[in-house]
Parts: C-alpha cells; sequence; structure tokens
C-alpha cells in the first residue's frame, strides 16, 4: 500500500518536472516519515527509496540509530537550540534555520565535530502568524548572517505554503520563492550555494515543481493520515 503510494507520487512527481522542462531527476522526493513506525520506513527502503523526512529532532535521531540501512533523513520541521545535538551528525540537511542565533547553535555543534552542516533557510513567505520562517524581505541579509559561520553551508531555501483548498492559490508563493532564490544566487556570497528549493507537500506538490521546486516533502499522499500521539 505504502509502496504503491510511493510510485504513484513518484509518478506525478517525474511528469511534473518533465513539464517544467526539468529533468526528473532534478527533483528530489522525501517522504515524511514523522509520526509514522519504523516499519513504514524499512517497508520503502525494502523497494530503494533514501530520502526521509522528519519534523521532530528526537524522532530523527530514534529512527536514524535504528533503521535497518544508512538512508538519509532530513530536518524538516522547526529545531530549537537545544536540540540541536540530535540532528547535527545525522539529518543530512537541515530545511529550517531561521535565525542567526541557531546558525550560530548550528556552528557550534558542527565545529565540536569538526563537520560542515548543510542546510536551508526557512521563508515564512506567505507572513502567516502560525508559521516559523524569515520574511522574503529579510531573507537575503539573513543569508549573508549566517554566511559568515565556516561550518554552516547554505544549500538554498525552503518553505511551507499555506494550507489551501486549491493548489493553484499557492503558485504565486512557489514563485516569489523561485525569484528570490534566483536574486540571492546573483549576489554570489561566499560560502552560499543556491541549487536547492525545498516546497510542495500532498497538497501542492505538483504546483510547487512547476515552478521550481528541487525538493518536494510528501507525507500523507505515501503514509496516509497521520497517526497522532
Ligand atoms: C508534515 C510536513 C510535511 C508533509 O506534509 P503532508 O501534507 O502530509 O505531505 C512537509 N513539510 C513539513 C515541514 C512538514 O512538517
Amino acid at each position: 500500500m505504502i509502496e504503491e503510494n510511493y510510485r504513484e507520487v513518484e509518478a506525478k512527481v517525474r511528469e511534473a518536472a518533465v513539464r517544467s522542462g526539468r529533468a526528473p531527476e532534478d527533483v528530489t522526493l522525501i517522504a515524511v516519515s514523522k509520526t509514522k513506525p519504523l516499519s513504514d520506513i524499512e517497508a520503502l527502503i525494502r523497494i530503494g527509496v533514501r530520502e526521509f523526512g522528519e519534523n521532530k529532532p528526537q524522532e530523527l535521531k530514534e529512527k536514524y540509530d535504528q533503521v535497518s540501512t544508512p538512508v538519509h533523513f532530513h530536518q524538516i520541521g522547526h529545531l530549537q537550540t537545544n536540540k540541536v545535538k540530535y540532528v547535527i551528525d545525522r539529518a543530512v540537511l537541515i530545511h529550517s534555520v531561521d535565525s542567526v542565533h541557531l546558525a550560530e547553535q548550528i556552528q557550534k555543534e558542527a565545529e565540536k565535530r569538526g563537520i560542515t552542516a548543510e542546510v536551508l533557510i526557512e521563508v515564512n513567505a506567505a507572513e502567516e502568524d502560525t508559521k516559523f520562517g524569515v520574511t522574503l524581505d529579510a531573507a537575503p541579509g539573513l543569508v549573508e548572517e549566517i554566511a559568515k559561520f565556516p561550518n554552516v553551508h547554505i544549500n538554498g531555501l525552503m518553505t511551507i505554503a499555506p494550507f489551501v483548498d486549491d493548489p493553484e492559490e499557492n503558485r504565486p508563493v512557489f514563485r516569489a520563492m523561485q525569484q528570490l532564490l534566483l536574486d540571492i544566487k546573483s549576489k554570489k556570497i561566499d560560502n552560499v550555494d543556491m541549487n536547492v528549493l525545498s516546497m510542495g507537500m500532498t497538497n501542492d506538490y505538483e504546483v510547487a515543481i512547476e515552478e521550481g521546486a528541487t525538493m518536494v516533502r510528501v507525507g500523507t499522499a505515501i503514509f496516509g493520515e497521520r497517526n497522532v500521539k
């Protein structure tokens, strides 16, 4: 069931990539396994899936430590400074960096271990009160500040678009993100790459890809409704 769901989403991801004039392999599908048991992850590992997303640092740590095969885990949810230690050498990419304060803690923990942390800057593109992330206007300044940390490498941007009935409503949000990515890229800031655009979830990943997403984070369409704890 989960395997079939994954295959279906994967096919739609490929079609959307081709529709937008890109190669299917330019878009990475992240299976968002938050709240789901390890057995669900193992089922997908058996069919070759290697990219998983978690929003709680401790849950990412537990699953990372228990999984049968080394796979990539993405920290996609809000990260508090005191939880950086759980994900710093486990998450392949931290999608949710939205302050200098958090980046400073990531710098400390990365330096301690002699590694470079790969991160994205989270942008609250629709400026919703309920969401984390920096505003579109403040994003370039934040990127420049965080670029100064030698053990923190910015790879691009992430956003969580509003929950809407019609995914078309989010097209302008995704378009603004793509434009922001290009604007920051053109500044050619040292220690900054703008190659990753993480946007699009179950309801709107196809529109997100059409507007330039290089990573989509899909949970419900693959695993079914979340298990509430
Ligand atoms: C839960 C979550 C997702 C996946 O949401 P679905 O609508 O279930 O696909 C994507 N990104 C983040 C940051 C999330 O927390």
